[in-house]
């Protein structure tokens, strides 16, 4: 049975900036725009492009129904189920963290390490595979952005990939992302506290290239964050008192994870620049610690080595 379409696409984002901006969203405006672009199953700039076209009943009423789960805070990239990251569409739900723009400057950087690694020049064979860890890897974006861009660059063969999380439901929704960018078959997903192997054991595998968007918010700034945060999986966010416990963990592992000339690189908050300097010389001392800047010039990755 076909429908009469009654409203337009330009009304309808009308009705939804306004609502959401009632409920307090920061980009109402943009929300509406995906929200709408979904629900019609066009795009944001097809909606935009074509403000008087006709929306069916069923689109209207999905948009509605993702207006009112949006205006009680949930975040858009839930309700649309993916979120645009390093270029790629990362499917996401609520088993992980939402990826975030600041992290993309993690894989920026594990991109250029792992480049400067391998060389310009071709692998005799025999070498070894570069080895590389995405330790807490969530959604798997860190892990598959990089396996993706790698595989661009030609150099997948020679690095093995493993991504570790202590959460089944993440490393299933990894495991989603992973095949559907078609790097399943590169990347080893497993299931760690922090990185495989029991700590201390003897046999830890080394890794030449370490990468973590570990927790890192102080515990008691966690009721500041936004309210979408709130939607999330809070072991994700929540790094203890000052933010750096869990990467603090990640830091004692070093010694026996990392190899000889590996390095591993870190997300912190933009106010933990001093903070993780600091620590790492109490827990490795001797290594050394350098903080790497985003593109806004704020503190985001700290870059750790031995001596
Ligand atoms: N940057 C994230 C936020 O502020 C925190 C991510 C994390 O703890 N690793 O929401």
């Amino acid at each position: 049975m076909s429908q009469v379409p009654v409203e337009t696409t330009a009304a309808l984002l009308r009705e939804g900036v306004e609502r959401l901006r009632e409920a307090g969203s920061e980009t109402p405006r943009l929300d509406a725009e995906l929200l709408l672009g979904d629900a019609v199953g066009a795009g944001r700039t097809v909606i935009l492009a074509h403000p008087d076209a006709p929306v069916g009943a069923d689109a209207a009423a999905r948009y509605r129904a993702d207006l009112v789960r949006r205006a009680a805070g949930e975040p858009v990239a839930y309700l649309r189920g993916l979120k645009e990251f390093y270029g790629l569409a990362i499917s996401v739900d609520r088993r992980a963290l939402i990826p975030r723009p600041e992290t993309e400057r993690l894989v920026e950087l594990a991109e250029t390490e792992v480049m400067h690694r391998l060389g310009a020049g071709s692998r005799p064979s025999g070498t070894p595979p570069l080895r590389v860890v995405d330790v807490g890897t969530g959604s798997g974006a860190i892990a598959v952005a990089l396996a993706t861009v790698l595989r661009q660059r030609r150099a997948l063969a020679f690095v093995e990939i493993v991504a570790t999380d202590q959460s089944d439901d993440a490393l299933g929704l990894a495991r989603e992302n992973a095949v559907g960018h078609a790097v399943a078959d590169a990347i080893r997903f497993e299931r760690a506290d922090l990185l495989p192997g029991p700590a201390g054991a003897a046999g830890v595998p080394s890794f030449d290239v370490i990468l973590a968007n570990l927790p890192y918010v102080r515990h008691d700034a966690m009721p500041g964050l936004p309210v979408a945060a709130s939607f999330e999986p809070q072991m994700a966010l929540d790094g203890g008192v000052e933010g750096l416990d869990v990467i603090t963990r990640l830091l004692a592992r070093l010694p026996a994870a990392l190899a000889e000339a590996g390095v591993a690189l870190l997300e912190i908050g933009a106010d933990q620049g001093e903070a993780i300097v600091e620590r790492c010389g109490e827990t490795l001392p001797g290594w050394s610690c350098l903080v790497e800047r985003d593109l806004a010039g704020l503190p985001r990755v700290a870059r750790i080595r031995r001596g």
